[in-house]
């Protein structure tokens, strides 16, 4: 039994800070683990920034509302669910990821919490575990599936070499680099062709 595993954000979404960051114009809503590499600090400030623009949850997702997956990521998630059993594992939160999620028809996803106080503001964040790509990947090995994999960036790296066969997609430079044990593909097309050849069943494109 094969599982595809698939990083979210910069494979089928925008970054979602950043474009959230685009959309109300907050600038310091840019800022991501490489200005600030502990990630608590920097979601401290995020949640501090929401605070100051008094921006509840309501109104972030309304806004993430308005963006969309990347193009052909609809039907690229729907081709997939049509082959294997597909977990979208993702350092994202659910309630960011929501709207996004609906467009794509809900598949699996697994991710992190944001805590919400009764008036609807971002009060703190619960990450689901420590490294959690890689542990979802182990978890699913002890269940005797095979795991197939694609990811964009660092945060992917310990899940792709946990997988079976790991892709990078859409990955800069720098990653594909320094990861040259990964085949790195730059479309969702390729990525079909190269899950049909790494599975062990024929498949049909
Ligand atoms: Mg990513």
């Amino acid at each position: 039994m094969e599982l595809a595993c698939l990083d979210l954000e910069g494979v089928l979404v925008p970054e979602i800070w950043i474009a959230f960051a685009e959309r109300t114009g907050i600038e310091e809503l840019r800022a991501t683990t490489r200005d600030i590499p502990d990630y608590n600090v920097l979601m401290k400030q995020r949640l501090a920034i929401l605070d100051q623009h008094g921006l509840k949850i309501g109104d972030i997702q309304e806004v993430i509302a308005t963006l969309s997956p990347l193009p052909g990521a609809i039907e690229f998630v729907d081709w997939l669910r049509e082959r294997f059993q597909v977990i979208i594992l993702s350092d994202t939160f659910y309630e960011f990821s929501q709207p996004l999620m609906r467009q794509m028809h809900w598949p699996t996803l697994f991710c992190h919490r944001l805590v919400t106080d009764d008036a609807g503001r971002v009060v703190d964040y619960k990450l689901r575990q420590e490294d959690p790509k890689r542990a979802s990947v182990k978890a699913f090995h002890s269940l005797n599936y095979r795991v197939l994999a694609a990811g964009d960036s660092y945060n992917d790296t310990t899940m792709l070499s946990e997988a079976d066969v790991g892709f990078l997609i859409h990955a800069p430079q720098n990653v594909i680099d320094e990861f040259p044990q990964f085949k790195s593909v730059a479309s969702l097309d390729a990525l079909k062709v190269a899950f049909i050849e790494a599975s062990e069943r024929s498949l049909e494109l």
